[in-house]
């Protein structure tokens, strides 16, 4: 069992001031697979101090010393792959294939793009009468989700190396152990001490003590929209910038010529990736009025491809992260029931024959209406909402009425439209046809999904400063 009750600042493990502790369960086995630290106010402080220590020197490092460091680091995860692929199925219950295509490959591609991008990243530029320089923001607050254990923090960290800012991250406290890997990745691999610190603990504590810090100057956050709104109205005290990568409600439009089968198995895969614990994933699958009856015995052919078991096994789909989150799921679905959308699949309760972890079956949903919770509110778990349209313009009208605007998928044959649908969708990620994912495209929401981007070269930029010289001498 793993017993990591401490955290990490100035370059050393340290152990916490306080002796409050956490237990880390496996959501597959309801099994305790170890413990960490809740640190404490006195933690972050520490933690802080080392950063700002480390910010002068560090801000200043040439290009391509931290282009060095992100590679060294690049190398010490494909090291650490099996340790990284194990934990995060322990942790996290996903399936250990989906923990090494997905969450381990996320985590690599963020800091081998952010290695690539700082290569070419334009610090400097001559405007005419004037030049502008961009320069590291200052110290960074981290503070993570537990969906994606690798990909959430090694983004970040990725973007804040790159830029020059030393950093304080707070991982999420029920997938905790990802991070303290990457956090002896990060040490093996030359950063300065105080560049990088990790902090264990709640978000009442850790989170809240990020995000009103005095001496933190940027908070870049991944989480809910409540946690997100409280966070700008800490950081508003010493005007931190703040970055929020909130939730979603993206819509899955199907085009009248698409291919039903194959939009059918793609709606069902939005589901059933990381038991629906993605926030870019589909949940309002849009189809045709014509089209209902042939998708909907279409999704009912997909669904069994995609099953639900031990993340140790061969399964799409392993549990839910937690016994809360499995409740939070279970009463949407009985909210569903309530306000009258069909069930066509799934519904309340366990997967058959499986009674320990927490698992929950794939439910799909029919006849919903837009205005309905389950349509309108972020579950966060393997729940399809299949909703009618009459044409392309109430599609698109359907698609943007939400809140969110995280991303938005599209699918069928006829280029112009697909086209439209596109350029129509008020979100900030948007897949055609299943295209795939490129790491360099920027990642973030418009409307309550977010403020600002992440991956690649825009994911650099959140991290920096511009600053603007007239009259710059050029020898
Ligand atoms: P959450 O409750 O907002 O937690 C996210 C992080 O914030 C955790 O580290 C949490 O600490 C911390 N936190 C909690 N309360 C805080 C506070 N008062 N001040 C500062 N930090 C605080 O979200 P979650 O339930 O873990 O994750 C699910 C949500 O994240 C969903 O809404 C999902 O859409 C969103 N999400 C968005 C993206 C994106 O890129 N847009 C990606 C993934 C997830 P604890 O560890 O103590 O909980
Ligand atoms: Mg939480």
């Amino acid at each position: 069992m793993r017993n990591q009750e401490k955290h990490f600042m100035n370059g050393e493990w340290v152990a916490s001031t306080g002796n409050e502790t956490t237990e880390v369960i496996n959501p597959a086995t309801e099994e305790v697979i170890g413990t960490i630290s809740l640190g404490t106010k006195e933690d972050l402080d520490k933690a802080v101090k080392a950063a700002r220590a480390a910010f002068p020197s560090f801000s200043k490092t040439s290009r391509n010393e931290r282009v060095e460091m992100l590679e060294n680091i690049v190398r010490g995860y494909e090291k650490r792959k099996d340790e990284l692929v194990e934990v995060m199925t322990q942790e996290l219950g996903a399936p250990l294939k989906v923990s090494e295509e997905v969450h381990y490959k996320m985590g690599y591609e963020h800091f081998s793009k952010a290695a690539e991008a700082l290569k070419s990243y334009t610090f400097t530029e001559d405007r005419g009468g004037h030049t502008i320089i961009k320069e590291a923001i200052g110290v960074s607050g981290l503070i993570t989700p537990w969906n994606f254990p690798t990909n959430q923090t090694s983004l970040k960290i990725a973007g804040a190396i790159a830029a020059g800012s030393p950093v304080v991250l707070k991982p999420a406290e029920i997938t905790p152990f990802a991070a303290m890997i990457l956090a002896e990745i990060i040490d093996e691999a030359g950063v300065p001490k105080g560049v990088f610190n990790l902090v264990n603990g709640t978000g009442n504590v850790i989170g809240d003590g990020i995000s009103s810090h005095p001496d933190i100057d940027f908070v870049s956050f991944t989480g809910s929209g409540a946690v997100g709104s409280k966070i700008m109205e800490n950081a508003a005290d010493n005007v931190k910038k703040v970055a929020l990568e909130l939730g979603g409600k993206s819509p899955l439009i199907v085009l009248d010529d698409a291919d039903v089968d194959e939009a059918a198995e793609t709606a069902v895969h939005h589901i059933a990736m990381n038991t629906g614990q993605v926030c870019s994933a589909a949940t309002r699958v849009l189809i045709p009025e014509s089209m209902k009856d042939a998708f909907e015995k279409a999704l009912l052919n997909a669904l069994p491809k995609f099953t639900v078991g031990d993340p140790r096994e061969d399964h799409a789909t392993g549990p839910l992260v937690s016994k809360k989150q499995w409740d939070t799921v279970q009463s949407y679905i009985e909210k569903g029931i309530e306000e009258g959308a069909t069930l066509l699949a799934g519904g309340t309760g366990k997967p058959d024959g499986i009674d320990k972890g927490y698992f929950a079956k794939h439910t799909i949903f029919t006849n919903v209406k837009n205005d309905m919770t389950i349509a309108q509110e972020e579950i966060f778990g393997p729940v399809m909402s299949v909703i009618t349209y009459q044409d392309l313009n109430h599609a698109l009208e359907i698609a943007n009425d939400t809140v969110y605007g995280l991303a938005g998928y599209v699918v069928g044959k006829d280029e112009k439209t697909l086209k439209y649908v596109a350029e129509h969708i008020r979100a900030g990620q948007i897949t055609i046809n299943n295209a795939e994912t490129d790491y360099f495209a920027p990642f973030g929401g418009f409307k309550q999904s977010g403020i600002g981007r992440e991956w690649g070269d825009f994911g650099i930029e959140e991290y920096l400063e511009v600053k603007a010289v007239m009259g710059l001498p050029t020898a």
